[in-house]
């Protein structure tokens, strides 16, 4: 049994000595870094629910690759059940941080390649499958953290990747030399980057015809030399480096960088997808449907911690038996178990692809990531309603402690006296955190664009809807030739 510990993973990706430009300088052992704990603890928190007895039948499942008992991050979903199940570890995951924890990209992007390699073998004779599923064995007997890296800078969106000014807005295959491929681009965006061992890139979009070089889908480990990394800012992230969390709102935290791969070899076992343009949308259609129903669980747990916070702010505010407050607080539950149901809907309804794992519905999985992009604003919208002024414009935690402003904050900010101040200002930090300090990245933002903006599940909703056979059935009814 491969299980880490949170302690283990910590020292695993502590030893990878990675490297990274942060505001203006360049640094060495990333994993030092105040930015970037907060979003290794998260991490470290999906490894140690693998071993918490209240968790862990939830987090460990019989890998259908070797045998061995392994983190359900790591496992290829063999079940509509498995598929529920996963949903059901993100929304434990979800409030257990209340960010984003980072590790369901790898999961995602690995069950996607799974059925995609096994198709093209099946129809192009390559042997892209059972070199995944050698690769995939490793990862989890090792049970590593994967990077799923499929968005390119993609530059002018109006230009195919051919027809850019530099051919490295796309990820591509620059070169070939004996035994391997050599790529060239970079991937924005890259959520957890610096907290894991390795990465999956993978193509964009569909390609086309002609466009073979950007058709690529491969394996990289994190600590190549050739691999480069830019930390990405988000608001009142320094909080995050100061002395007293208080005003950080939530110790846990998630991070993305853009990585730039220079020059990268990358040896012809890691190397699942090269050239075979007609599997590259097929590859972003299962990884997308994956990652969307993965929103079905990972944001209603952290939709639980706002509702939650919610709640308390309203008690230690006096105004929780205010039927509007009530109110407010049920449209909130109404609204996040709306994005549950719709992320337990597309499991509970996967269906079996050829290669043996299970592929969400792609209906259903585009309908709970269209519900992300709107529900998670709202809720902040009335958690904010319910929390107050106070929300933008509450003191310091070093002013809470200073000895001639502390006295006035714990005079003036008294409400309900059966909660001390301190500990509604620390609701107050994790509110703020979640609709506007460096939580709103992974609760709003990557809400809104992780997996895709709108527009691409309204694109799938269209596709996949069945309208033909709507008109169809209204035809009958009223006997319409
Ligand atoms: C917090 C966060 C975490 C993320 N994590 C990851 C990750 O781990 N891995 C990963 O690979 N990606 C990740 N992403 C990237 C995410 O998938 C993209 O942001 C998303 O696909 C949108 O792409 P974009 O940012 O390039 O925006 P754009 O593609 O520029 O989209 C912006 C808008 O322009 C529209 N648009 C774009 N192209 C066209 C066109 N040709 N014609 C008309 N309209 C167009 C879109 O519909 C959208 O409304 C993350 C994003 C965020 C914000």
């Amino acid at each position: 049994m491969a299980l880490k510990t949170g302690k283990e993973y910590l020292e695993s990706v502590g030893q990878l000595g990675l490297e990274a430009h942060m505001l203006g300088k360049k640094t060495s052992e990333v994993n030092e870094s105040g930015l970037v704990k907060p979003s290794q603890k998260a991490v470290a928190f999906t490894f140690d629910a693998a071993h918490d007895p209240k968790t862990q039948e939830l987090f460990c499942v019989e890998s259908s690759l070797c045998g061995d008992v392994v983190n359900r991050f790591s496992h290829l979903h063999q079940s509509p059940q498995d598929l529920v199940n996963k949903v059901k570890m993100q929304r434990h995951c979800g409030l257990g941080t209340a960010c984003c924890f980072q590790r369901c990209v790898g999961m995602d992007a690995a069950n996607a390649i799974f059925s995609t390699t096994y198709d093209c073998d099946a129809k192009h004779g390559t042997d892209y499958h059972q070199r995944f599923r050698d690769y995939w064995t490793w990862i989890q007997q090792k049970d590593l953290v994967v990077d799923g890296a499929m968005t390119d800078p993609k530059g002018d969106r109006g230009k195919r990747p051919k027809d850019q000014l530099d051919p490295d807005l796309f990820v591509r295959v620059k070169e070939r030399r004996p035994g391997g491929i050599v790529i060239s681009g970079a991937k924005l965006h890259q959520t957890g980057m610096l907290n894991s061992h390795e990465i999956l890139v993978m193509p964009t979009m569909t390609m086309r015809e002609g466009e073979e070089a950007w058709a690529v889908c491969c394996a990289v480990p994190t600590n190549d030399q050739n691999v480069r990394y830019i930390y990405g800012r988000q608001a009142s992230d320094t909080r995050k480096l100061e002395a007293d969390l208080m005003d950080v709102g939530n110790s846990f935290g998630g991070q993305e960088v853009m990585t730039v791969f220079e020059d990268v070899f990358v040896p012809d076992e890691r190397v699942f997808l090269d050239g075979e343009v007609d599997f590259s949308g097929i590859l972003v259609e299962r990884f997308a449907s994956y990652h969307r129903q993965s929103y079905g669980g990972c944001k209603v747990g952290v939709g639980d911690a706002l509702i939650g916070a919610t709640a308390l702010i309203a008690q230690m505010n006096g105004v929780a038996g205010a039927s509007h407050i009530k109110d407010k607080i049920v449209e909130m539950i109404h609204l996040n178990e709306t994005i549950y149901s719709c992320g337990i809907a597309c499991s509970a309804e996967g269906q079996a692809t050829a290669s043996g794992n299970y592929l969400v519905n792609l209906l259903l999985a585009n309908v709970c990531k269209l519900n992300v992009t709107r529900f998670p604003y709202e809720l902040a919208r009335l958690a904010t309603d319910v929390a107050g002024g106070l929300l933008g414009t509450l003191p310091s935690a070093a002013d809470l402690n200073d000895p001639v402003a502390g006295p006035y904050i714990e005079k003036y900010l008294a409400a309900n006296p059966d909660y001390p101040v301190v500990d509604r200002m620390k609701v107050l930090r994790l509110i703020e955190n979640l609709v506007a300090g460096a939580g709103a990245v992974g609760y709003l933002i990557e809400s809104m664009h992780g997996a895709g903006p709108p527009t691409a599940q309204r694109i799938m909703i269209g596709r996949q809807a069945g309208l033909d056979q709507k008109i169809e059935g209204v035809k009958n009814l009223l006997n319409i030739a």
